[in-house]
């Protein structure tokens, strides 16, 4: 597959950096990832103004601006063998040497971008819905940044992992923060729960995206502080993100959550995001 590294399209075998990248060395940098559908960004502009923001929130130097990123976007989109694609872009602060503060003569970006074929959560997942566990979530507290240093999702990832479950579902001093990749969402009494957009989550693409769809499906929504014991009570839990879409939680910590199937609040946002995927 081909993929973009500062300026030019190239083999992914081809593509290098330095060593001394600032990404590499010190995590010094932003992501991104867009689903694409037939061939098609979804949400190409939400995505990019996070994508923005997170630069914008650590200083760097944006070298592009939307129409030459969304070009970029559509390039390397249309270069990938399938038609449903994630597309991963990251930037970092660029080469220097090595000293923790930014550097005084500030260094080109590293620009990078790929794309990978979007394999869908299999059928037996929107049947039978999945496990998750739960984890104190340990990451610093600009959440909201989409940096690339990612070690605490990483630890709470390989926690999952370890325990066969989908996700870990994280807390914070007893409150419900997300998932370690992932928003995390429950149902009480028909209405649709979420955090709040602070500085504890990363607000997905698919957070506005799930209040536009509960107002268009009757749902009531609300965004508030959720202790621990509501998840655990709760009717429903979801997961949501470019990659998992909307994703029904069946056990938390071996508990079962509602009747331990997937409920109706979730198939109804379900079908209605597959809907606004190829509106
Ligand atoms: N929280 C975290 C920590 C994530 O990594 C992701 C995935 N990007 C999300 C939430 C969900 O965001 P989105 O809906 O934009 O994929």
């Amino acid at each position: 597959p081909l993929v973009y590294l500062n300026g030019a399209m190239m083999p992914l075998s081809e593509a290098r950096i330095s060593v001394l990248d600032r990404g590499f060395i010190f995590g010094d940098g932003i992501y991104e990832v867009t689903p694409v559908y037939r061939r098609r960004l979804f949400r190409p502009e939400q995505h990019l103004a996070r994508f923005m923001r997170g630069m914008r929130a650590i200083d760097l130097q944006n070298p592009h601006d939307e129409a030459g990123w969304l070009g970029l976007m559509q390039q390397v989109v249309d270069a990938a063998p399938t038609e449903d694609q994630l597309l991963y872009m990251q930037i970092t602060r660029g080469v220097a040497r090595r000293t923790h503060a930014f550097p005084a003569q500030t260094p080109a970006p590293t620009v990078f971008l790929m794309s990978n074929p979007l394999l869908p959560p299999p059928p037996s997942v929107h049947e039978h819905g999945v496990a998750c566990v739960t984890m104190e979530d340990k990451r610093w507290l600009r959440c909201e940044i989409k940096s690339i240093s990612l070690l605490g999702n990483v630890l709470a990832a390989q926690n999952a992992a370890e325990q066969d479950a989908n996700e870990t579902i994280q807390f914070r001093d007893g409150y419900l923060t997300e998932g370690s990749a992932s928003n995390v969402w429950i149902v009480k009494d028909g209405a649709l729960i979420s955090p709040p957009r602070d500085n504890l989550i990363l607000e997905g693409i698919r957070y506005s995206l799930m209040e536009a769809l509960c107002a268009e499906q009757n749902i009531p929504f609300a965004a508030r502080r959720i202790a621990r014991n509501e998840v655990f009570h709760a009717d429903e839990v979801l997961l949501t993100s470019a990659s998992r879409e909307v994703m029904p939680v069946v056990t938390i910590d071996g508990e079962r959550v509602g009747n331990g199937k997937p409920g109706p609040i979730y198939r109804k946002l379900y079908a209605a995001y597959q809907r606004a995927k190829v509106a």
